[in-house]
């Protein structure tokens, strides 16, 4: 059973040829988590800290919480999510014993990879009015788990925030949240590369969608808002082809169903 109720831990499956774009992001993931967790005696060897902890910032749905699936799958890392807010809705001295405990599991779990979702939810600015001595002691607790990677041992934090700016100063000092890490909008070459990997096992042929023009129809849209296109126009053909079927105009039998150009269109519409 998980230290704490509201966390999950498992080997993800998640690659990073599942994100679409995001290259630098992955390279710095690389190097700021998977090889300390995979090659720590090397970090000892020419004495050198890996980053604390790495806190991913961009806005919404643009694949942050992926980024840190992938790397914990190529490190061989359980990955232990906990969400800032649901963690700080706590009764007074709740929270704080579920960092402690969050952190002591992953600990005996590592190597372990420890997500902080909507992290800025626990370490909000002093100046925040629902900032009170509670949340400081929370935030202490975080820090003092934070602090030293001896007691952390092969345990990597990575936070995500849609608002690094409300992030408690304190935590972005060295030895916490020392690594940044941008997660920005996809660009257009990004978009058609998500489209592809949704798209992947759901048309007919690699050619039949033409997703670079799909690419320049999205501008302004998150990966999760593509993800929300193709789900649509999945429906869409599940539609069509429940209707060929009640017709008479393929086999009920038929299990085949393919996203087509038209659903796109009818889903973007
Ligand atoms: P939030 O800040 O809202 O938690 P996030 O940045 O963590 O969002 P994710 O949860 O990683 O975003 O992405 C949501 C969904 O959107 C993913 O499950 C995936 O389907 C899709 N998605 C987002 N970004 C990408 C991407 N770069 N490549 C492929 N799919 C993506």
């Amino acid at each position: 059973p998980s230290g704490f109720d509201q966390s999950t831990t498992d080997i993800p499956t998640t690659t990073f040829d599942d994100i679409g774009g995001l290259d630098e992001a992955k390279r710095e993931l690389i190097r700021a988590v998977k090889w300390p967790l995979t090659n720590p005696e090397l970090f000892e060897a020419i004495d050198i800290d890996p980053p604390s902890g790495i806190l991913l910032y961009g806005p919404p749905g643009t694949g942050k919480t992926m980024l840190a699936r992938a790397v914990s799958s190529t490190s061989n890392a359980n990955f232990t999510a906990i969400n800032g807010p649901e963690l700080m809705n706590r009764y007074v001295g709740e929270s704080e014993r579920a960092v402690r405990r969050v952190f002591e599991q992953a600990r005996s779990n590592a190597p372990t990879v420890l997500f902080f979702d909507e992290v800025d939810a626990i370490g909000m600015t002093r100046a925040e009015e629902n900032n009170s001595p509670a949340t400081d002691r929370v935030v202490s607790q975080l820090l003092t788990e934070l602090d030293g990677v001896e007691r952390r041992g092969a345990v990597t934090v990575v936070g995500a925030t849609n608002r690094p700016g409300r992030l408690d100063d304190a935590l972005l000092r060295p030895g916490r949240f020392d690594r940044l890490v941008s997660v920005p909008m996809p660009d257009a070459a990004a978009r058609a590369e998500i489209f592809r990997i949704h798209l992947r096992g759901r048309v007919t042929g690699d050619y039949d969608i033409d997703v670079r023009a799909l690419a320049e129809q999205t501008e302004g849209y998150t990966g999760s808002d593509i993800a929300a296109i193709v789900r649509e126009a999945g429906l869409l053909a599940i539609e069509s082809r429940i209707r060929e079927r009640s017709q008479g105009r393929t086999a009920a039998t038929n299990p085949t169903v393919r996203i087509r150009e038209r659903d796109l269109k009818r889903a973007l519409e």
